[in-house]
C-alpha cells in the first residue's frame, strides 16, 4: 500500500504503491496507511523532513469512486472527511518540511494530498495532467481542494479547474502556482529532497502560505470588489448553463465564497458539509453509475461475446462519402486504419475526403494539429468508385441513401469482392437490420453500426444485432468500435432500434404539446430546464421535420391497421406537406433562420397552432399568450412529460429485449442524444424516483394524456415488490 523509508540524513520517503493496481487509488485503506506513515514520520525525532512520492507511473489519479458511490451514512462519512482534514492540517503545521514529488498525473484526491504538502516538484512529463475532475461526476474536491487551490492561485485561476474539472498540463500548473518547480523526468524526487534539505538547513518553520502571518488571497478574496464581481458573474453563468440541475458547481462556488471569507480551518469545515451533501445526493450517484462505471464497462467491452479472438483492423471500406461516410472515415483514419471511401463517382468520393480536409484544417488553425499530421491522416483515405478496391477489407460499412433497394445493391456489390470472413455493416438509422441482411449472402456477418452525427465527434455507436448476426461478428465489430475510440452499446433489432426510438419520443412530446396549444417558447424552454441540450421543437428542426414526417409515413405503411396515430404525426404532416416548412435544412421549420441574425420562432406558428394553454410558472415570465386560454399547465408537468415519455419507452425497450441491460440504456442516452447526466439516464431517472413514485406519476399522465404514458407491467411489478433497477 505504502513504502516507508528514512535515509542517512533523516529524510523520510513516503511512497504510495497501491497493491495489484496500475494506478494509486485514494480510499479509506490507502489514506489510513498514509495517515499512519505521516504520523510516524512527524513523531520520529530522527526524521527531519519528508518526501511524498509514488511508485507508479503517475502520482495519484483520483479517489475510489466505488467507495463514494456506496456511501450512505452521512454522519459517518462527514466524520471520516474531518479525519482527513485533521491529518492534512497536522502535516501542514507539523514543523517538518514536506515536499511532494509528482512524477505524473495528479488528479482529485491526489492533488489534494499534494496541495497539503509545503512544496510540489513535478516531472516535465508531457502526459501528466493536474486538476480536480470531481465536478464532472457531481462531486467536489472534498479534502480541502476548494480551499487550498484558490488560496494558492487566486479565485480566477482556480475557477475552471474546480467548476469545470479542467485538467491542465505541467507548464500551466507551474504558471498558475499550483506547483512550485518542474524538473527533468526522473529528477523530481531528488529535487523534492533537495528542497526539504534546504528547508531543514534554513531552520525556519515550514508553513503553507495561508498559515503565514499577513496572508492575502492572490488577486483578492470574495469580499473585495474584484472577487465580488467574479463570483456574481460565475453565479449567473452557472444558472444560465445548468438551470440549477447540477448541485456540484453551485456547492463549489459556495465553498469558495463562504470558505474564503474566513480562515482555512473554518473553510475546511464548510467544505466538509457541502461535500457530504453531494456524496449523499442522487445526482452524484447517478453520474458515477452512468458516466464512470457504466461507460468504463462499455469501453472495456464487458458484454463482448467470449472466446472470439480480438480482430485487428488494417483496411476498412466505406460505402457512401456523404456526411456520415466522411465522418466515419475520419474516425477510422485517426485510428491508423486505411479506409477505402467509395461513392458513385470518384468526384463524389473526393467530396468526402474534402470534408475531412476541411475539418482537420480547423484543428490546424486552432493549433491542435500539425499540417504533417493531417497529411498523414488524409493519406489513409482512398477515394474511389471501383468496388474492386474493397478487396482485403476486414470490414465494410455502408452509409448510402436510406433506401432499401440502394442498400441491397451496394451490399451485393461489396460482398462480391470482400473475403468470406469480412463483416458487412449498415449505418442505417431506421431500417431493421434483419430485413437489410436479406440482401446478404452471409447474414451471419451482417450487423448494424449506427453512428451519430457528426460521426467524427460523437462518442457513441449503437451496435444492432440482427436475427442471423453471429456472436463472432458482434465481438469483432465491438473491437472496431473500440479501436476508433468510441463507446459501443449493443441492442437487438427493432424499429428505430433503441436510440432513435426513445429520442423520437422527446421530439414527439414537444410536438404534442404544441398541438395542445402550449406556447412553443415555453415548450423549448422546458426542454432546457429539464436538462436536455436542445428544446424538442428546435431539435425537430435540426433533425428535420421532414424526417419525422417520413418515418411516420413509413411506420404507418409498415404497420397498417396496427398503427396508432400520434399528435406529432399530424403536426409534422401539417408543417411539411401543407406549409412546406421542413426544418433547418430548408431554412424554415418551427423556427425561422434569417441569414443576418439568430434563429427565432416562426411568427406564423401561432396562427397554425393557436395558444390555448396557459402556464402557471413563476420561472418563465414573459411568455406572450396569444389567443384564448382555456386550460393551464404547470412548467413542472411539461418537464415531467418530456422526461418520463423517454423513460417509459425505454422500459418497453427492456421488456421487448431491444435493450440487453438497463445501464446500456443510460449510457446510450447520455452519449447518443445528450440526455441529462444528472438524472442518470432514462432508467437512472426512474431509479431516482423509485419505481413506486414513477408508477404514480405515469398513471396520472396516462389518465390525462393517453396510453403513451401507460405503465408497463414490469415496472408495476417492480413497484409492488419494492424492487429497483440498480442495487
Ligand atoms: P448523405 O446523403 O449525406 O450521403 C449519402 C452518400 O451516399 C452520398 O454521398 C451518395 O452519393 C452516396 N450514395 C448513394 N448511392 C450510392 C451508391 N449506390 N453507391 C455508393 N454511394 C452511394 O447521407 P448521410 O446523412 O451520410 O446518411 C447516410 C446513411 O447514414 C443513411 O442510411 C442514414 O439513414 C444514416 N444515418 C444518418 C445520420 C445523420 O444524422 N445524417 C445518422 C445516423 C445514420
Amino acid at each position: 500500500m505504502l513504502n516507508y523509508s528514512v535515509d542517512a540524513e533523516g529524510i523520510a520517503t513516503v511512497e504510495f504503491d497501491y497493491p495489484g493496481k496500475s494506478q494509486n487509488i485514494l480510499n479509506a485503506k490507502s489514506m489510513g496507511a498514509y495517515a499512519e506513515a505521516m504520523r510516524k514520520a512527524l513523531a520520529d525525532p530522527a526524521v527531519k523532513g519528508i518526501v511524498v512520492a509514488s511508485a507508479k507511473q503517475d502520482f495519484i489519479a483520483g479517489g475510489d469512486l466505488a467507495e463514494l458511490a456506496g456511501a450512505t451514512d452521512a454522519a459517518a462519512f462527514h466524520a471520516a472527511i474531518n479525519d482527513w482534514h485533521k491529518l492534512m492540517r497536522g502535516i501542514e503545521l507539523g514543523g517538518k518540511p514536506v515536499a511532494a514529488a509528482l512524477n505524473g498525473t495528479t488528479l482529485g484526491g491526489g492533488m489534494e494530498v499534494a496541495l497539503a504538502c509545503h512544496h510540489r516538484v513535478a516531472a516535465d512529463n508531457p502526459k501528466a495532467r493536474f486538476g480536480f475532475p470531481e465536478v464532472t461526476l457531481g462531486l467536489l474536491p472534498g479534502a480541502g481542494g476548494t480551499q487550498r487551490l484558490p488560496r494558492l492561485t487566486g479565485m480566477q485561476a482556480a475557477a475552471p479547474l474546480l467548476m469545470e474539472g479542467k485538467r491542465i498540463k505541467t507548464a500551466e500548473a507551474l504558471k498558475i502556482g499550483m506547483i512550485h518547480a518542474v524538473v527533468k523526468v526522473g529528477a523530481e524526487r531528488t529535487a523534492a529532497r533537495q528542497w526539504v534539505m534546504d528547508a531543514v538547513a534554513s531552520g525556519a518553520k515550514p508553513l503553507q502560505p495561508w498559515d503565514a502571518k499577513g496572508f492575502k488571497i492572490p488577486g483578492g478574496g470574495p469580499n473585495t470588489p474584484g472577487g465580488m464581481q467574479m463570483l456574481m458573474a460565475a453565479n449567473a453563468m452557472l444558472r444560465e448553463k445548468t438551470y440549477d440541475n447540477y448541485p456540484a458547481p453551485k456547492h463549489i462556488l459556495s465553498c469558495v465564497y463562504e470558505g474564503l471569507s474566513t480562515n482555512l480551518d473554518t473553510g475546511l469545515a464548510i467544505e466538509a458539509r457541502y461535500f457530504t451533501n453531494l456524496v449523499m445526493s442522487p445526482v452524484s450517484k447517478n453520474m458515477i453509475r452512468s458516466l464512470f462505471f457504466g461507460m468504463q464497462d462499455a469501453n472495456k467491452l464487458a458484454s463482448r461475446p467470449a472466446g472470439v479472438p480480438t480482430q485487428k483492423y488494417t483496411k476498412i471500406g466505406m460505402l457512401g462519402a456523404g456526411m456520415m461516410g466522411a465522418g466515419i472515415a475520419m474516425s477510422t483514419a485517426t485510428a491508423g486504419i486505411d479506409i477505402v471511401l467509395l461513392d458513385t463517382s470518384v468526384a463524389a468520393a473526393e467530396k468526402g475526403k474534402d470534408y475531412a480536409r476541411k475539418q482537420w484544417g480547423k484543428q490546424i488553425a486552432r493549433g491542435r494539429m500539425t499540417a504533417e499530421a493531417m497529411e498523414a491522416l488524409l493519406a489513409r483515405i482512398h477515394p474511389t468508385a471501383a468496388y474492386a478496391d474493397l478487396a482485403g477489407c476486414e470490414l465494410v460499412i455502408e452509409a448510402v441513401f436510406e433506401k432499401r433497394e440502394i442498400k441491397a445493391a451496394v451490399t451485393k456489390q461489396a460482398e462480391a469482392v470482400i473475403g468470406a470472413d469480412a463483416i458487412f455493416a449498415s449505418n442505417t438509422s431506421t431500417l431493421p437490420i434483419t430485413g437489410l441482411a436479406e440482401a446478404s449472402v452471409r447474414p451471419a456477418n451482417f450487423i448494424g453500426l449506427h453512428f451519430f452525427s457528426p460521426a467524427e465527434k460523437m462518442p457513441l455507436v449503437e451496435i444492432i444485432v440482427g436475427k442471423a448476426t453471429s456472436d463472432a461478428t458482434l465481438a469483432r465489430s465491438m473491437d472496431y468500435v473500440r479501436v476508433i475510440g468510441k463507446t459501443p452499446i449493443v441492442v437487438n433489432d427493432s424499429r428505430g432500434f433503441y436510440t432513435s426510438r426513445v429520442f423520437g419520443t422527446y421530439v414527439s412530446e414537444g410536438m404534442a404539446l404544441l398541438e395542445e396549444g402550449v406556447p412553443p417558447a415555453l415548450i423549448d424552454k422546458a426542454g432546457l430546464i429539464a436538462g436536455m441540450p436542445v428544446g424538442p421543437l428546435a431539435l425537430a428542426d435540426e433533425v428535420s421535420i421532414e424526417l419525422v414526417h417520413k418515418i411516420a409515413q413509413q411506420t404507418r405503411a409498415d404497420l397498417g391497421k396496427a398503427y396508432v396515430e400520434r399528435a406529432a404525426d399530424r403536426v409534422a404532416a401539417k408543417m411539411v406537406a401543407e406549409l412546406g416548412r421542413l426544418g433547418r435544412k430548408s431554412g424554415a421549420g418551427f423556427y425561422d433562420y434569417p441569414a443576418d441574425g439568430p434563429k427565432h420562432l416562426w411568427s406564423g406558428l401561432a396562427a397554425q397552432f393557436p395558444v390555448k394553454v396557459g402556464a402557471d410558472s413563476p420561472c418563465v415570465p414573459g411568455i406572450p399568450l396569444r389567443g384564448q386560454v382555456t386550460a393551464m399547465i404547470s412548467l413542472d408537468e411539461i418537464v415531467e412529460r418530456l422526461i418520463l415519455v423517454q423513460s417509459v419507452e425505454t422500459v418497453r425497450c427492456l421488456d421487448e429485449k431491444v435493450l440487453r441491460a438497463a445501464i446500456d440504456a443510460d449510457v446510450g442516452a447520455i452519449l447518443g442524444w445528450g440526455y441529462p447526466p444528472f438524472r442518470g439516464g432514462p432508467i437512472g431517472w426512474l431509479h431516482t424516483l423509485s419505481a413506486a413514485q414513477a408508477v404514480a406519476a405515469l398513471d396520472r399522465l396516462a389518465a390525462k394524456y393517453g396510453p403513451r404514458f401507460a405503465v408497463p407491467q414490469s415496472l408495476r411489478d417492480m413497484a409492488k415488490e419494492g424492487k429497483s433497477f440498480y442495487a
